[in-house]
């Protein structure tokens, strides 16, 4: 799909202002390729591409519910959404009270005459929790909610949210979908009725994607099965490498057999996905430290691109939050977030085994053969 990059498009006799192409419609060539395609990756009848996730999220959100509206949503899910939904949903006159993932009683007792939707993670950010999504599907359509969901820790390779029942997914198209780190894009999907509906709103916000974001946004996902691939496969080698560390006390990743949903991932996904976080012995600044000494991952606030990425939620994906509820939430101060990109297993750990050496700024590299003991 080459790029057109143009703004507009000569118009004759378009039956309504939705149809005339204009680039901030989202109805470009580019725009409309790409969301055919990831419509048909997650097995819905129609998607939309986004400015970003947020504008996914904030603009799908502002769709659902209006003045007088209440939602619940998942309690521990991505920094800019919780800020959203606690600083701004109110301005909209829209009320919400947050969830339990994993507790259907807790839903049943908030649920309100007025509520509207329930909105969770897939795979939540930054604990890696899998809430209990096929309940979440029954209480929803029960309660006759809209359940909405973040599939971007998971992506369409791994989980696809349509086919077990949510009615809209949305991602931040900016980490796995694209992959490379060099745009922000983000995606809404769903049935054609509320993917309409959600059009018709980002038309007046505003957070459409550029054609050359879409064409390079249309090309990561090319790749996209074979790197999902890649961080299943690694992220599990490293995820098992660390758990039997003894500097490590906790390792978060669904596809350990100690992670409390593992079970649950087990049964609803096609991989675990690359993401993870830990929390060594010691305080911040052994975490600070420890990130000081790796060599290959990039310390930076992103996620699923083809690089290995490290972070320190607490500082930055969820620094926006009071300390007080990141601590009711069990996001420690000393959490790191990795993500596993797609280089070989085998090098990443050898990085982790000396980052994690005693030693006050020895930097001994394992050898490779060494690592991969550690790892079997
Ligand atoms: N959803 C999740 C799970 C995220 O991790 C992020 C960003 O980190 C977003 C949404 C927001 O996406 P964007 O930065 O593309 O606006």
């Amino acid at each position: 799909m080459p790029v057109f990059q143009s703004a507009m498009y000569e118009t004759w006799g378009e039956k309504s202002y939705d149809d005339t192409t204009y680039i901030r419609l989202n109805n470009t060539p580019n725009a409309k390729a790409l969301s055919e395609k990831l419509a048909a990756l997650e097995n819905a009848d129609a998607a939309l591409v986004t400015a970003s996730g947020m504008a996914a999220i904030t603009t799908t959100l502002l769709t659902v519910l209006s003045n007088g509206d209440h939602l619940l949503a998942q309690d521990c899910l991505y920094g800019g959404t919780h800020d959203f939904v606690t600083r701004d949903l109110g301005q909209f006159g829209i009320t919400y009270d947050f969830i339990n993932g994993d507790d259907p009683k807790d839903w049943e007792k908030k649920v309100r005459p007025n509520t509207r939707a329930i909105y969770v993670e897939t795979i939540s950010n930054p604990l890696m929790q899998v809430p209990d999504l096929e309940a979440i599907v029954e209480f929803a359509r029960r309660r006759r909610l809209i359940s909405i969901i973040d599939n971007t820790f998971a992506s369409p390779i791994n989980y696809r949210p349509i086919e077990h029942g949510f009615d809209l997914s949305v991602h931040s198209a900016t980490k796995y979908l694209n992959g490379h780190s060099d745009i922000v894009a983000g995606a809404v999907i769903g049935s054609a009725d509320l993917i309409d509906k959600v059009t018709h709103r980002l038309n007046h916000l505003g957070g459409s994607l550029d054609p050359h974001a879409a064409f390079l946004l249309h090309r990561g996902v090319k790749t996209l099965a074979l790197r999902v691939k890649q961080h299943n496969e690694n992220a599990l080698q490293v995820a098992r490498y660390l758990e039997k560390h003894r500097r490590l006390e906790r390792v978060n990743y669904p596809g350990l057999e100690t992670h409390p949903n593992h079970s649950r991932a087990k049964r609803l996904f096609d991989g675990y996905g690359g993401m993870m976080s830990f929390e060594l012995k010691g305080g911040v600044e052994d975490a600070e430290q420890f990130m000081r000494r790796v060599k290959l991952p990039i310390v930076a606030p992103s996620l699923g691109s083809v690089e290995t990425l490290i972070t320190r939620p607490a500082r930055t994906s969820h620094s926006g939050l009071l300390a007080e509820d990141r601590r009711k939430l069990g996001i420690s101060d000393r959490l790191i977030r990795f993500s596993v990109g797609i280089e070989s297993a085998t090098d990443i750990i050898a990085d982790l085994e000396q980052a994690l050496s005693e030693g006050k700024g020895s930097h001994t590299t394992v050898g490779l053969k060494e690592a991969d003991a550690r790892i079997r």
